[in-house]
């Protein structure tokens, strides 16, 4: 551990003589405060804040970044106020230190903690000035670098949270060195003995690569030579934590990963970049599909670099980067490249031009949003690519896997907000039910009272709770519908004979339900009413003669079929709101105002046709499962019919078609156009209308259009 004057003598290779000394002024000032503290340790607690800034000044970066480091834990852990340092050390620092504080205050115990309020605080600290993030990290890499002092269970927490969000950041920010540090620190202390066992392997595979590892990398660097070109070629070796990823992520065995030779090419300009990449390609056979090209299209956090594969001999594979000295410069160090302290007259070259444009960005999108929104949106996909986090109209944060859907958001509010949901807005925008969420968006769910999950629902719904809570509504909902559909059915019957289910004596109803081997009179209805059993064949039994088991059989046996049919056919009335059990079929499309038929299909319910529907008539042997059906004199609702209408050819005609449909007060679902020759066109609508009348005002209006030639409500 270098002493504050070793520390100051290397800040003045590349900071001003007064900056060194207000660094050395902070060092003065945390020893003061902290004085008497020490480290788990033992060490005096001031060494901690030094080395912060010593992880800091390897990145050189500027003074204010340093001396917010060693006053880092001044406020946490010595009770000084935030005014104090204003006064001592001015504005800027006080805020980074306040900054870090915040940040230190925030355990992530969980993921989702972590993501919630804590990381929307994080990215405002982070908005008003990246260094607290750059501060943060040298805090936690010196922390994971000193974790052995802790205690197991402490050092686990500390080394998750490093893999989960310190790590991830790191990378986010382009910083290649310190994330891989982390992730080996992280894995070391989560995972001891695999650390031990890796690290021991990669030691012996070293010995064993070391021959053809030196001949490539001899011939590689002959061929530069050869070629004029200036560069020097470096052997890189994956880090622990990487191979172990590989090993369970992509279920490679060690040797295969190891297998692998890479080498790192690194130059003086962009182009000698694709003159070296010539000249590697042409010594070996490079892999297809394996090049990229970071120099041209960079990655989003700044990283550039050529990548390509190699057949080395006997068909070995060699990885090889070939990048600049800056590129390489950022690619270890990312965002932190671009704090780098220079002197007045330093030209500002490209690379460094497009970290600031790129750290421009992200301030200006913090700003524009006005909050952190849309930038926890961009930071976060990155750090947590599997999940989704939404906001509640009132800020907060819920957690969804990715893919998830406003349905499954409405079930993770609550059920009930889920059950009764109907519409939604994304942003204040009316969206869609099915459409994919996306992380950053405010959701509001609007809900009406008595609506109800739509089975088709369970075609988008990825989360099990919105599933599950669906299927259990519509199985209640569905039971309960289908009881009060088998009364109606039952009565109608009944009532043909002057009588109801009501006059049926009570141990009449017992025995025909112990016939059927039933429990409840509710059972024997929704039988009927999903289409298991006719109502006719029951109503015969209730009304048999109280001969005990006066009509025996099975009770499907259909040998009761209706001969006398003398007894008055009293239609069932349809009202259009009778839900589950209730369908209207998608062949003929029936409206009110239709002749109909129901037509019971076991376990189905009824599905309700027209009468003159050929699906119907191709199904003759079931007639007995017909029923005659009138609409209700108050039926409610919108109905779907199919219109194929022929048109001229000419401008705008679909347009005033449409528009034509919605002025008659009816709305499109779908539309196709099929353009026959030159001149006509044939036009498929479905259309949501409320009964026939309303259908045959909208048809005249239609066919009043010009160029209207022929139209036809589709039935089959
Ligand atoms: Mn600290």
């Amino acid at each position: 551990m270098s002493s504050i004057e070793a520390f100051a003598e290397r800040l003045g290779s590349y900071l001003e003589p007064e900056q060194v000394n207000l660094v050395r002024r902070a060092y003065f000032y945390a020893e003061q405060a902290h004085d008497g503290q020490t480290r788990r340790s033992g060490e005096p607690y001031v060494t901690h804040p030094l080395a912060v800034a010593d992880i800091l000044a390897d990145m050189h970066m500027d003074h204010q970044s340093l001396m917010a480091a060693m006053l880092h834990d001044v406020i946490e852990d010595t009770g000084i106020p935030k005014d104090a340092l204003v006064s001592q050390f001015g504005e800027t620092v006080a805020e980074l230190v306040d900054g870090v504080s915040k940040l230190t205050q925030m355990t992530f115990e969980t993921k989702a903690e972590a993501q919630a309020e804590n990381f929307q605080k994080m990215a405002l600290a982070m908005a008003r000035d990246i260094r607290v993030i750059l501060v943060k990290l040298a805090d936690r890499l010196h922390n994971m670098r000193t974790l052995g002092a802790l205690s197991g269970e402490k050092r686990r927490r500390i080394a998750k949270e490093t893999l989960e969000i310190y790590a991830p950041i790191a990378n986010r920010l382009g910083m290649h060195s310190l994330s891989t540090e982390f992730e080996d620190l992280g894995f070391k202390a989560m995972y001891p003995m695999r650390s031990q066992l890796i690290a021991r392997a990669v030691r012996n595979a070293r010995g064993n690569r070391k021959e053809l590892l030196n001949r490539i990398l001899e011939t590689l660097q002959n061929r530069l030579r050869e070629e004029g070109l200036p560069g020097r070629v470096v052997g890189r070796e994956k880090h622990l934590y990487g191979i172990y990823q590989k090993m369970r992520g992509k279920r490679k065995s060690f040797n295969e990963i190891m297998d692998v030779y890479a080498f790192r090419i690194i130059v003086d300009k962009p182009d000698t970049c694709y003159r070296v990449l010539g000249a590697v390609h042409s010594l070996y056979k490079p892999f297809p599909g394996r090049f990229k090209d970071y120099i041209a299209i960079p990655k989003s956090n700044g990283y550039q670099s050529l990548h390509t594969t190699l057949f080395g001999l006997h068909g070995v594979p060699i990885e090889i980067q070939i990048r600049t000295e800056e590129m390489e410069e950022l690619a270890n160090n990312g965002i932190a490249a671009h704090w780098v302290y220079k002197s007045k007259d330093e030209i500002i070259n490209g690379n460094h031009a497009r970290t600031r444009q790129w750290l421009k960005g992200v301030l200006e999108l913090q700003e524009r949003a006005g909050n952190s929104l849309e930038f926890i949106e961009n930071v976060k996909i990155d750090l947590f690519p599997d999940e989704v986090y939404i906001f509640t109209p009132k800020g907060r944060i819920m957690e969804l896997p990715k893919g998830a859907t406003p349905v499954d958001f409405a079930y993770a509010v609550h059920t009930d907000v889920g059950n009764s949901c109907i519409a939604c807005r994304v942003n204040r925008r009316l969206a869609p039910l099915s459409e994919p969420l996306q992380s950053g968006q405010t959701v509001e769910i609007i809900t009406a009272p008595g609506a109800r999950p739509n089975p088709a629902w369970l075609s988008f719904v990825i989360t099990g709770k919105a599933r599950s809570n669906i299927r259990h509504f519509l199985k209640h909902q569905r039971h309960s519908e289908s009881i009060s559909l088998g009364e109606r059915l039952l009565d109608k019957v009944l009532a043909s004979f002057d009588t109801s289910l009501e006059d049926i004596p009570e141990p009449r109803i017992r025995q025909v339900l112990e016939d059927c081997k039933m429990e409840h009179l509710e059972d024997l209805l929704s039988d009927i009413g999903l289409g298991n059993r006719m109502a006719y064949v029951v109503a015969r039994r209730l009304l048999a003669s109280d001969a005990p088991g006066g009509s025996t059989g099975s009770p499907r046996t259909d040998a009761e079929k209706p001969s006398d049919q003398s007894v008055r056919e009293l239609p069932l009335a349809i009202r259009g709101t009778e839900g589950l059990v209730v369908s209207f079929a998608r062949c003929c499309n029936p409206i009110p105002g239709d002749p109909i038929v129901g037509y019971l299909s076991s376990g189905k319910g009824m599905v309700i046709h027209q009468e003159t529907c050929n699906n119907l008539a191709d199904r003759g042997h079931a007639d007995e499962k017909i029923l005659h059906l009138t609409w209700d004199k108050d039926v409610t609702g919108e109905f779907t019919i199919e219109l194929r209408v022929e048109l001229e050819h000419q401008r705008g005609i679909i347009a005033q078609l449409a528009t034509g449909v919605t002025m008659a007060d009816a709305s499109i679902d779908k539309i196709s156009v099929d353009e026959r020759d030159g001149r006509t066109s044939v036009v498929q609508l479905v259309i949501r209308v409320r009964d026939r009348l309303h259908l045959s005002q909208l048809i005249k209006r239609i066919r009043a259009l010009n160029g209207v030639l022929r139209i036809t409500r589709l039935k089959n």
